[in-house]
């Protein structure tokens, strides 16, 4: 198989068949489907897609808490596991943090398949409102209020 990279960023794969003819071409953009910007990697859609910044400046800004995540998840989930709370508020840091990098993927996914099921105007609303369905599903002892996770969850943990 032989692959190129072509003008407009598109890669270019074709291969052989057993009768040697051309068996396939495949065109694959290896721009951000989100912001047509930049090169399509991990560390993009997830963290340096101007998108996925916005993002995460509204969850850290939420949750009152600052953070330089780098260049990629495996910063963010260092940070994570760095971040200095209880076991359970941490739980409630995971929780957010893995439903923020879903939506991501899945806005990534609606954007690449025009599904077009999430918005961009309203990314940080549907990460508020899964994550609190998320975290109390998770907890049998302790359930927060909505009205108080969407002011902070951190203010309203008593764990
Ligand atoms: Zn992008």
């Amino acid at each position: 198989m032989a692959r190129f990279r072509q003008k407009h960023n598109t890669i270019l794969d074709f291969g052989l068949g057993t009768g040697g003819l051309v068996l396939f071409v495949l065109l694959v953009s290896v721009l951000c489907p989100i912001c047509s910007e930049d090169e399509e990697t991990v560390s993009h859609v997830f963290c340096l897609c101007p998108v996925a910044v916005s993002i995460w400046e509204l969850v850290l800004r939420w949750l009152h808490l600052t953070s330089n995540f780098g260049t990629g998840p495996e910063d963010v989930f260092q940070w994570v596991d760095g971040a200095r709370m209880t076991g359970d508020k941490k739980k409630m840091l995971e929780v957010i943090v893995c439903t923020t990098m879903w939506a991501l993927w899945r806005f990534r996914n609606d954007k690449l398949h025009d599904a077009r099921l999430l918005r961009k105007d309203t990314l940080f609303d549907f990460i508020q409102d899964v994550s609190f369905c998320w975290f109390n599903s998770r907890q049998s002892k302790y359930r927060i209020a909505w009205v108080d996770w969407l002011k902070n969850p951190f203010l309203f943990c008593n764990l």
